[in-house]
């Protein structure tokens, strides 16, 4: 798309090359016309544009409409890219890295057109692609009078933590919730957002994977029965639903603008919101300037405990999960160069006994191992011993779903898998072991969720956990004593049961 301008220094688009007509970012700034009062709006698209920012593409309404509710002021253009000293900033997901752009011969302006290719997934953002939002009057706030329907109870910790994300959204400060693995840390949300909503806000629960975002729908469909939830990942159909509470993976934030009063943060520490600064970017945009963020964590990041720890973050820890008894501690055990052993086929010793122990009192295993190659081979030796009962999972296994289900159901009993499992997955009586735990991929966080697999049910609230490896390292023994000072906490502050 071209832009020119009019008498009145407008934008106008237009289809047809002239020397008159430029890219968006060939502009050196971009007009705004007046708010006019008298212009009959279009509340449909007032609805669906408000608190985001979006393509063209993405905005279905047509064209003339967009460029008459530009026109009269309600709605902005802003620019894709802006050009910075050494190269391009994208303005949707605050790309700056110069190899993360492109440059390509473009239909839309028929010309070399650079784009961004970090965001790409959510369509294209390039040098002549406006980002649209809007301007007007905020749709008319509605008495959102759900009502809570929940009647479970919540544990000594999760009602403190529920008290604190209670105030944080009525102070509207930030807030994080260290909650240990099992803790329990959906309910803990629920008289916040509950209050959030009656006070006409808008609540967005993010979190980094499609299956949580799948799980976490109909739970909160059942506790706000009269709340449609819109629910939004890659391929999702909610993307026209206006609803006031949102699930959403992380990485369809890139689409808000000023649009959540509430926005929760789940898992902030795993992948891929940790690693990629875009997404905190577009947390960041996606939040309204005076609203409340709330980060849910098991295992927070080092640079958000140090925040935690100085204060500058506040922060409440949930040291005890829902059924009150300790969490399992690791037990480091040496077992020599075990990736020679696996190479001739065998196992080390103590990993073999260890095994064998627990599977002849019939409980299931998981077993962590560094990668896929490796886990191919021990998955191989381990079946040569229990056959059929043995599977291997990881990443970018096409049956992982299957495989996950048969384990939980039981028709397998020895899980070997990646770190893909290290949150999330839940099976009673589990017991945990961690093959080659000095590997770097073990960090202190993923042995800390590694060992959170175990001792989750009522009826087995311990396990086994062994971090089996070939030197100890600095982020295996940190793992322990972060699992020893929450239990120590827990028992201090009267959260267990002896
Ligand atoms: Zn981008
Ligand atoms: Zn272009």
């Amino acid at each position: 798309m071209l832009f020119c301008t009019n008498e009145n220094k407008i934008l106008i688009p237009t289809n047809q090359e002239s020397e008159h007509s430029k890219k968006i970012s060939d502009f050196p700034f971009i007009p705004h016309p007046q708010h006019d009062t008298t212009f009959p709006f279009n509340q449909d698209l007032q609805h669906y544009l408000h608190g985001k920012r979006l393509l063209i593409d993405e905005i279905p309404f047509p064209s003339e409409t967009i460029q008459s509710h530009y026109q009269y002021g309600f709605l902005k253009y802003d620019y894709g890219l802006t050009a910075t000293k050494v190269g391009q900033t994208c303005q949707r997901c605050g790309n700056i890295n110069v190899n993360l752009f492109a440059s390509f011969h473009c239909s839309r302006c028929n010309q070399e057109c650079t784009y961004c290719r970090h965001c790409i997934m959510m369509g294209r953002v390039s040098e002549c692609t406006p980002l649209i939002s809007w301007s007007g009057p905020k749709p008319s706030p509605r008495a959102y009078n759900y009502k809570l329907t929940w009647n479970g109870t919540l544990s000594k910790g999760q009602k403190l933590a529920s008290d604190k994300v209670l105030e944080a959204i009525q102070n509207n400060t930030s807030l994080l919730v260290w909650a240990v693995c099992g803790a329990g840390k959906t309910e803990v949300l629920f008289k916040g957002i509950e209050s959030a909503l009656s006070q006409g806000k808008h609540v967005c629960i993010a979190t980094p994977r499609t299956d949580v975002v799948l799980e976490l729908s109909p739970r909160l469909h059942k506790v706000f029965p009269d709340m449609e939830v819109a629910t939004l990942y890659g391929g999702s159909e909610d993307r026209m639903k206006n609803s006031p509470l949102t699930i959403a993976t992380t990485h369809q934030l890139l689409r808000y603008y000023r649009a959540f009063d509430t926005l929760i943060i789940d898992e902030v520490d795993a992948f891929p919101y940790s690693i990629d600064p875009a997404l905190e970017y577009a947390a960041n945009q996606a939040q309204t300037e005076d609203g409340t963020k709330i980060y849910l964590s098991a295992t927070p990041s080092k640079k958000m405990q140090r925040e935690a720890r100085s204060g500058r973050l506040s922060t409440f820890i949930i040291p005890a999960r829902y059924h009150r008894k300790p969490l399992p501690v690791p037990a480091m055990e040496w077992c020599g160069n075990w990736e020679k052993r696996v190479k001739k086929s065998k196992l080390p010793g103590n990993v073999l006994y260890w095994v064998q122990k627990h599977h002849s009192a019939n409980r299931p295993i998981f077993l962590f191992v560094p990668n896929i190659e490796l886990l191919e081979k021990i998955t191989a030796i381990l079946k040569m011993q229990f056959g059929e009962l043995v599977a291997g999972v990881h990443a970018k296994d096409r049956k992982r779903k299957e495989k996950v289900a048969d384990f939980r159901a039981g028709k397998t009993r020895i899980l070997v898998t990646t770190t893909i499992l290290e949150r999330g997955v839940t099976v009673a009586n589990v017991q945990v072991g961690v093959l080659g735990a000095e590997d770097n991929l073990f960090t202190e966080s993923a042995l800390v969720q590694i060992a959170g697999r175990a001792g989750r049910s009522n009826q087995h609230p311990d396990g086994d956990v062994r971090f089996f490896h070939y030197g100890r390292t600095r982020e295996i023994i940190n793992a322990i004593d972060q699992i020893r000072r929450m239990n120590y906490r827990a028992e201090k502050g009267g959260f267990q049961d002896g």
